[in-house]
């Protein structure tokens, strides 16, 4: 018995502000987008508080509304919003394959990739245990800042992430140490005051994780030292947040893609197209500078767009239909 493949004019893997308004657009344009959420539903801005910053919600919107609110406006003009994780792509010939789950196999007239980036962790042995056993390390304090509250706390980084995390949980713990590896923020001048007037929350420079203690189970502690004296101590903790930015995730397209050195995918400047024909990119998966919801959205805009005039122009050649075939 062969296996149905799927045809499908138009693409959208992730489910962020980038592949929702991607879908929006690609929706109205006719082109009948299929849309794979990927394992993070609703993406990074689910795991974000309060949004004050996408024009249009002058009260502000939680993350996850918002997504909410993004993806019902997609389904409105019929994007077929799918679970699934897309975990092979072969963008060798003019039409181009993804398989989802590795077994469904899909080919694509026009892909566009909204997958977003991932938290970094230190790659410690010690927290790399505690963080799969679900025993107090986490990369993101607002989804689970709830569960460390009137506790100590240790987070590491010293960017916008790190202040903004930092901050956030300074409102629900009793006291959280912030680690900065060097003598100085990353963070703007901002963010860095921000937390460096706030009472409880205690900066150590030059200083960085040795390991983080448990119980085996829990997390009960951080052993620090400081890189300039080789000094060592322990500070008491039940939560070890990371906050020391992000990783594209980009790793099935690096066979096919333009990627730079940290692994973003390289765009034509001023659009959205990739080095492949018909694979456009929008959102975090190109972006390390903005990194924002509305750039997001923005770029989700621009792909759409080219992949409705990429299909104008090749319209002749393809054989563009949504049916499944044998
Ligand atoms: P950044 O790359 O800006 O900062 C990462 C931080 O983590 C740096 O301070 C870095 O230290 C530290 N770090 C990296 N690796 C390690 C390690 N192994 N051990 C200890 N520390 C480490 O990432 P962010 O996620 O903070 O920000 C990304 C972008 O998003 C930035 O452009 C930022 O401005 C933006 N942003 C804006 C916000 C806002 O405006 N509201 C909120 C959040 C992010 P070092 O400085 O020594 O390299």
């Amino acid at each position: 018995m062969s296996e149905t493949i799927e045809k499908v004019k138009c693409l959208i893997i992730g489910s962020g502000p980038a592949g929702y308004t991607a879908a929006i657009y690609a929706a109205r344009a006719n082109m009948k987008p299929v849309l794979y959420q990927g394992s993070q539903p609703g993406g990074q801005l689910t795991t974000t508080n309060e949004v004050e910053n996408f024009p249009g919600y002058p009260e502000g919107i939680t993350g996850p509304e918002m997504m909410i609110e993004l993806q019902k406006q997609a389904e409105r003009f019929e994007t077929d919003v799918r679970d699934g994780w897309i975990t092979k792509v072969d963008f060798s010939g003019d039409i181009h394959k993804v398989w989802v789950n590795d077994t469904k196999e899909i080919h694509c007239n026009t892909v566009i990739i909204s997958t977003g980036a991932s938290a970094k962790y230190l790659g410690l042995d010690s927290e790399q245990k505690y963080l799969k056993l679900g025993g107090g390390v986490s990369a993101c304090a607002v989804c689970d800042g709830f569960f460390y509250r009137n506790q100590e706390v240790v987070i590491v980084g010293a960017g916008d992430s790190a202040c903004e995390e930092a901050h956030y949980l300074s409102k629900l713990c009793k006291k959280v140490t912030m680690l900065v590896r060097r003598d100085e923020f990353r963070a703007s001048k901002i963010m860095a005051a921000r937390v460096k007037n706030t009472e409880n929350i205690e900066i150590l420079y030059n200083t960085e994780t040795e390991e983080v203690l448990g119980d085996g189970q829990v997390v009960t502690g951080v052993r620090v030292f400081n890189n300039q004296t080789n000094e060592k101590h322990d500070i008491p903790a039940t939560g070890f947040f990371v906050a020391i930015g992000h990783k594209p995730n980009t790793d099935i397209f690096k066979d096919y893609l333009n990627l730079d050195e940290t692994g973003y995918i390289i765009n034509k400047p001023g659009t959205a197209k990739t080095n492949v024909e018909g694979v456009f990119v929008s959102g975090d998966a190109a972006d390390h500078v903005y990194r924002q919801a509305v750039t997001a959205a923005g770029t989700g805009c621009m792909a759409a767009l080219d992949a409705e005039r990429y299909l104008a122009a090749k319209d002749a050649t393809f054989e563009v239909s949504t049916s499944t075939y044998n």
